[in-house]
Formats: structure tokens, sequence, C-alpha cells
């Protein structure tokens, strides 16, 4: 262990500085998974951050603590989010913890998928200010955020104009979120701790936050696992940089002495076409998952996640008898969403 490392108590104190307005009900669970397990031929614990406690659970309500709390801090009435698709899922957990802290929510999306059904349909049960932003395809992403800035920033002026105070949240690839996954390394490695548990990897669904704060945490906590995000977007080349300087401002902010590099990211595409669409081994990991451990994944984020775990042991990457952490990242409803393409396929 390098003398840069922090104690779970100092790093603990460097978070607890930060605003947060407490939704997530934490710690999440760290489920041994047994029969997946022995299917897989590896030792499989999931840390179930979809029982975060808020709308059907995931990331971002470990994130939105952090968010809310810094919006709640800048006196906002009005909490502006979105820039995914219609079945967001941050966007539905976005509107559910500004609900749950008084704020009106708003949120900016990309008219793909908008059949009211999962995520669509939680948004209209919480009566959200749904806003679509016309002529950007989901996943020309840089164009889009452009775009998606310029809208929400539109609709902010609208709401200002009216008196309100608005927050704005353009994304998720933000130092909170990835501060908020510091935290959630911190968790994990208690835990590992309490089962007495040496970890050889850790897996997720990622291509940002989630996966800059848990590697931090972890490096800074010089915990052993290994962290692999499989990334939900087709793969791309600017995305470790990204994750670097996010990394980087993440330690700005809670100064930590520790950055990452190259060798602390690694992440891959298992997004097959693309964001949203369903893959074949993204479904057979929802359908291992669903039958054998009752757990159920979803087809954007958590199934393609689990794909690639599933992938990594068949090449050899994870080896066999190896204990592997998958983090559950959650979105749920968009099961529902797709229930065309998940009920066509299933045996
Ligand atoms: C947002 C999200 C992720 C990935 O989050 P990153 O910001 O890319 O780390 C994974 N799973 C679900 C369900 C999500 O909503």
């Amino acid at each position: 262990m390098s003398s840069s490392t922090f104690t779970i108590t100092e790093l603990r104190a460097k978070i607890d500085a930060l605003p947060r307005y407490r939704i997530a009900r934490l710690p999440t669970p760290l489920d041994h998974m047994p029969r997946m397990s022995k299917e897989l031929g590896i030792d499989l614990f999931v840390k179930r951050e979809d029982m975060s406690g808020l709308a059907f659970g995931g990331n971002k309500t470990r994130e939105l603590d952090f968010f809310i709390g810094d919006a709640l801090q800048r006196q906002a009435t009005v909490f502006i989010a979105g820039g995914g698709a219609a079945q967001s899922n941050h966007a539905v957990q976005c509107a559910a913890a500004a609900r749950r802290a008084g704020l009106h929510p708003v949120m900016v999306l990309h008219r793909f998928r908008d059949e009211a059904q999962g995520n669509v349909l939680l948004n209209r049960l919480m009566d959200v200010d749904v806003r679509f932003i016309d002529g950007a395809t989901i996943d020309s992403a840089i164009d889009a955020r452009t775009a998606l800035e310029g809208q929400m920033h539109r609709v902010a002026r609208e709401y200002e104009r009216r008196g309100e105070s608005c927050y704005v949240l353009p994304t998720s690839f933000h130092v909170l979120g990835a501060a908020a996954y510091v935290d959630g390394a911190i968790e994990i490695v208690e835990q590992m701790a309490t089962q007495a548990l040496a970890v050889d990897h850790l897996y997720l669904t990622s291509a940002g936050a989630t996966q800059v704060g848990l590697a931090l945490g972890l490096k800074m906590l010089g915990a052993q696992p290994k962290v692999t995000g499989i990334s939900y977007t087709a793969a791309s080349n600017s995305l470790v940089p990204r994750m670097i300087d996010l990394g980087r401002q993440v330690g700005e902010l809670l100064g930590l002495p520790v950055s990452l590099s190259n060798d602390d990211i690694r992440n891959e595409s298992y997004a097959g076409p693309g964001y949203g669409i369903v893959t074949p081994d993204g479904l057979e990991a929802i359908r291992m998952a669903a039958s054998l451990e009752g757990m159920f994944l979803d087809p954007v984020y958590s199934g393609k996640g689990m794909a690639g775990l599933i992938d990594h042991v068949r090449r050899g990457i994870v080896r066999k008898g190896e204990r592997v952490v998958f983090v559950h990242t959650g979105g749920l409803p968009a099961i529902f969403a797709y229930h065309k393409e998940l009920a066509r396929t299933a045996s």
C-alpha cells in the first residue's frame, strides 16, 4: 500500500464535507449469486445499486444525493436535467429525487422510443415537465449535447421569468456524480472487510462518472479489485481521456493526492449497434440473471454490462474461480418499454 492512500475515515471525511440531501438507502446490499457463480465458474457477488431505494433504484440515486444537496444549497426551486432518450433512466431518477426534495422537475429529452411505458410512464405519473429536443439523434452525442444545453438554458430562462430559481444538470458526467461513487467505493471496501472477501475484479456498466468514482475510491483506499467498465454507447476513443480528466476534477474537489491513469480505466463497449438497441448477448445476460437468481437486469445498461462480464469470463480475461463484484446500476423500468423485444426472444 503506498503512502498516498487514505483510510476509510479520512476519505469519508472528504465526502462528508460536500452538501448532501439523503434520499438513497445506504449501504445497498452486496449479495452472493451462488447459481450464476456455478454457471459461470467464478465467484460472483452483486452490489445492489438497483436497491438504492428511489423510483426502482439505480446508480443515479446515490449521485442525486449530491446533485440535490447542491441544488438546495443554491436555493433552487426548479431542477432541470435529462439529456438522454425519452426512456432515460437518469431522467426518471432525477425527477423522483426532485419531487422528494420539493423541487419542480423539468426533463429535456430526445424523442427516441417515447411509448408511454417504462420510464415515460413514470415521468407522466410524476407530472414532470418533459421537453423534447428537436433535430438531434441520440448517438450524435457531441452535437446533441450542444443542442441539449442550449435548450436546458432556454427552459431555465422561461422559468426564471416566472420568478423561479433553476438548477441545471446537463449531464451526469459530473464531478459530484463521480464523488458519489468515491463514497460507493468506500461502501464496497467496508462490505468486503465485513464479509472477509478478497475480490479480484469489479465490473460495472459505465461510460463515465460511476466508473471514475469507483476507480478513484478503490485506488485511494489501496483496494485490490481491478475495475472494468462496460460501455452502453458505441466505443469512443475520447472516453478514457475524458474519464481521466473527470477523475482529476474529483481529486481537486476532494483534495486527493492520487489521480487516475490509463491503467486505471479499462472500458470496453458492449453497446452493439448503439445506445438503447437490444443485443442478443444482453438478452442472454438478462435471462441468465432472471432465471437463475430472480434478479432483473435491463436491456440498455445493466444487461449489456453483465453481457460484457460473461464474455470476459468466456474469453478467459476473468479466470475460473476468480471473485468478481458486479455493480448492478439499475435501469429496471426499461424492461417494460422493451417488452416486445424481450418477450419475442424469451425461451
Ligand atoms: C446512467 C446509468 C449507468 C451508467 O452511468 P455512467 O454515468 O455512465 O457511469 C449505468 N446503468 C444505469 C441503469 C444508468 O442509468
